[in-house]
Parts: structure tokens; C-alpha cells; sequence
């Protein structure tokens, strides 16, 4: 038998991948590995478990034996792959050398930390970007409420909110002027800013963090515009950057994220990528459904099937209880943003200048008029 199918990652893209892989074909010899304990979960649930305060163990949808078991694979957790060797068809990691017929990098995206912050407590400064930061992040809260997030992005609104709901007495501090990204529209974001501040969440736009010094119990903060606050947990919530470099260590073509066709393969015939580490047509995947959508592709192309993959226009529900929020951000072009806001809703379209619809933004009780928008808009 040839050298196995090797996939590198077990989050969303590579058990995706896998799953997929099993509808079409019972047979292909499927090697895994991964430098987490290989634990399948949703990561989308984050935020929302820390409203319930729910333990890492209960967010657990199968474990690695149960994942192997079912899908008839060779899973290796806790096994970091450190360089490919293309001309010899091996990926060595931290255990072994691994010989692949074709192999797939779905390492995922870093959370980025905050580059700028100076003094003793910023090694304390968490994120959120793996099951097992989450679990540190509900150990750090024990016993603890004053929380400080840093990032005022769509996540960093999501775990103000839910961490509000969990009981946390929670500060945002953004940086920019405005919620949401400076590339959403003002109406909007004031709208979310105005219903976190309802729901009891400190907001302090136009700040960030200067300083962090350990103090004996708690963190001594000193913000941007030079302000003081104490909290006891902080957490960075700053977006992140693809996992790139397995691949541009070995000369495959790498832009923001590993360059992939619409094949999912990269420069080299014989390896492909999928998920946060990836980039298609100059564009990431940031959204579970995309990576969703690519693995089925993938799983046709390694299978000998000719799919293709198309990005889908799609909109992104926040998981936010005190103001819902629809977001379908348009592409990078030029065009405009038209806002019409009542007492209960914000309705923001973007469109072209040649008029067509390219995204929009819905808050409050517009967000019933998403599915017909998502419906009529142009990518
Ligand atoms: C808090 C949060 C909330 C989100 N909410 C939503 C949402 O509501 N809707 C939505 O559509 N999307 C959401 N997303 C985005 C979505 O969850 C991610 O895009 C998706 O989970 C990424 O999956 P992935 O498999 O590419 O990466 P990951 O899940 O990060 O998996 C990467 C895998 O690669 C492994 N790995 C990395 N480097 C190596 C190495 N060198 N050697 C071996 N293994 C390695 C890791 O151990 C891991 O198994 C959210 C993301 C976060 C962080």
C-alpha cells in the first residue's frame, strides 16, 4: 500500500476534511496529526459557553480514540510537525518522520497579542483561540470577576457580552473610535456600543493598554489615554494570523495565508491546505462554513473528482444576547454604506458604484431582513 493521505491539524478544517473524506470513500488510508490532545470541538462555542460557564470537558464532542474509532483513521495528538521534506514525500515532527502520498496543512490561525503593551503582568494576558486556552481562561476566572477585554472587533463584543452574562463585571477597551471593525458603518456600531453599555459593560473607546504591572492580587493597568484600572484577568481578543509556516519554510507559496486554487491545492501538486490557514483568490477562511464548504471540495479532489470551490456570499450571526446583529461584509471595494436606523433596528447596505448590493450590517429588529438581503446581493 502507498503512503498515507496525511492531513496536519484536527480543529474544524481537519476532522471537517476527514468527515467529508468518509462519505465519499471507507477505504483511503487516513493519517492524522496534531499538536493538540486531538479532542473534537466546536470553537465557535467559546464565547457562549463562558455566558454558561461551562467546563472544557463538557464542550468535548468526541475524543481522539473516538474520533479514530469512528472514522477509521490514525490520529496522533500531541504531535507538532516541524518541516516537510517535499522531495521526499516526509513531514518530520517532534516524534517521528511521516511519509505522505499527499499531505494537507490545517494549522489553524494564531490569536494575535497585543505587540506594544509594556510592564510585568503581560505574560498574564490571555486569548482565545484553542479549547485549551479556553479551559485556562475558566481557571483563571475562579474566584475572580473584574475582567478587562482588549479588542472591540465582532469577538471582542461577543466575549464582553457573554462574559457579562457569566457574571463578570467586564471593561472593553477598543483602541479605534467605533465598534465592530472601521470598515462597518457608524450607526451600527453605536448601536452595539449603546446596548453593551445598557447590559452593563464598561466600554472605553478610542483606548487601549499602555501598561500591565503584576500587582499582589490583581492586574494595575495604566490605558492609553492614561487612566488606572484594576482587573484580574485580561483578555486579548485582536483577531489572527494564519499559520503559515510549515509551508513557507518549505518554499510553498505563502500571501497572508498558505496560497491555495480552487482545488485547495497549494504551489506543490501534493499538498493542499485548508481553513484559517489558508488564502483563496486573495481571500481567507474565516468562517465555519467556508471551511465546511472546502473540505467537501477537498475531499472530492482527493478522491479523483474535479470540484471546485466558489467563495459563497454568507452572513455571520453575533453571538450577542443584548443586541442582535447580522454581519455580511463586503468585499475590499469601493462603494458606499446607506444607514437607516429606527428605535429598534439599525439597516446598513452597502453598495457599489455601479448600485449593486455587496454587504450589509443589521442590528436589533432588522436582523429579520438578512435572509431576503443574503438572497439579492452581488459578490
Ligand atoms: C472564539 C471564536 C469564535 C468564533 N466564532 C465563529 C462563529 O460564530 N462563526 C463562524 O463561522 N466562525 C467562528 N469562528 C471561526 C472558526 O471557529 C474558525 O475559523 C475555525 O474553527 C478554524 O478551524 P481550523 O481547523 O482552520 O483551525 P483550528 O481549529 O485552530 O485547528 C488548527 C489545528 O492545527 C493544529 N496545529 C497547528 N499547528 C500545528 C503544527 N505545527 N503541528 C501539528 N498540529 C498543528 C492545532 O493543534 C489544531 O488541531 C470563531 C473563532 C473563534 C476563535
Amino acid at each position: 500500500m502507498g503512503a498515507p493521505l496525511l492531513i496536519v491539524g484536527t480543529g474544524m478544517a481537519g476532522y471537517g476534511l476527514l468527515r467529508a473524506l468518509r462519505h465519499v470513500d471507507r477505504r483511503m488510508a487516513v493519517c492524522m496529526v496534531t499538536a493538540d490532545d486531538a479532542a473534537a470541538y466546536a470553537k465557535f462555542q467559546l464565547p457562549g459557553a463562558l455566558a454558561r460557564r461551562r467546563d472544557a470537558g463538557e464542550l468535548v464532542l468526541a475524543s481522539v480514540e473516538q474520533m479514530a474509532h469512528r472514522y477509521d483513521a490514525s490520529i496522533l495528538p500531541r504531535t507538532r510537525a516541524l518541516r516537510i521534506d517535499r522531495a521526499r514525500h516526509i513531514l518530520r515532527t517532534d516524534t517521528a518522520d511521516l511519509a505522505y502520498g499527499q499531505l494537507v496543512i490545517a494549522t489553524g490561525a494564531e490569536p494575535r497579542r497585543p505587540a506594544s503593551i509594556r510592564g510585568t503582568g503581560v505574560t498574564s494576558v490571555l486569548t482565545v483561540g484553542s479549547l485549551a486556552e479556553y479551559a485556562y481562561l475558566r481557571s483563571e476566572l475562579a474566584g475572580r470577576r473584574r475582567v478587562v477585554v482588549l479588542g472591540g472587533g465582532a469577538s471582542g463584543c461577543e466575549f464582553a457580552d457573554n462574559l457579562l452574562r457569566g457574571g463578570c463585571d467586564v471593561t472593553l477597551l477598543e483602541p479605534g473610535s467605533r465598534l465592530l471593525g472601521a470598515r462597518l458603518p457608524a450607526l451600527c456600531s453605536e448601536r452595539v456600543a449603546g446596548a453593551l453599555h445598557t447590559a452593563g459593560v464598561r466600554l472605553r473607546l478610542e483606548d487601549g493598554i499602555q501598561r500591565i504591572e503584576q500587582g499582589l492580587d490583581e492586574l494595575e493597568i495604566t490605558t492609553l489615554s492614561g487612566a488606572r484600572l484594576n482587573a484580574e484577568v485580561v483578555i486579548a481578543v485582536l483577531g489572527s494570523a494564519p499559520r503559515v509556516q510549515l509551508a513557507a519554510d518549505a518554499g510553498v507559496d505563502v500571501g497572508r495565508g498558505i496560497v491555495v486554487d480552487t482545488r485547495l491545492c497549494t504551489s506543490d501538486p501534493d499538498i493542499f491546505a485548508l481553513g484559517e490557514c489558508a488564502e483563496m483568490g486573495g481571500r481567507l477562511f474565516t468562517l465555519s462554513d467556508d471551511i465546511d464548504a472546502g473540505a467537501r471540495v477537498l475531499a472530492g479532489v482527493l478522491t479523483g473528482g474535479h470540484t471546485q470551490l466558489r467563495w459563497q456570499v454568507r452572513s455571520l450571526r453575533l453571538q450577542l444576547e443584548c443586541c442582535p446583529t447580522v454581519l455580511c461584509e463586503p468585499p475590499p471595494i469601493a462603494g458606499e454604506w446607506h444607514e437607516t436606523a429606527t428605535a429598534r433596528g439599525v439597516r446598513a447596505l452597502f453598495h457599489d458604484f455601479n448600485g449593486r448590493l455587496r454587504g450589509f450590517v443589521l442590528v436589533g429588529e432588522a436582523v429579520s431582513d438578512a435572509h431576503h438581503l443574503l438572497s439579492h446581493i452581488g459578490h
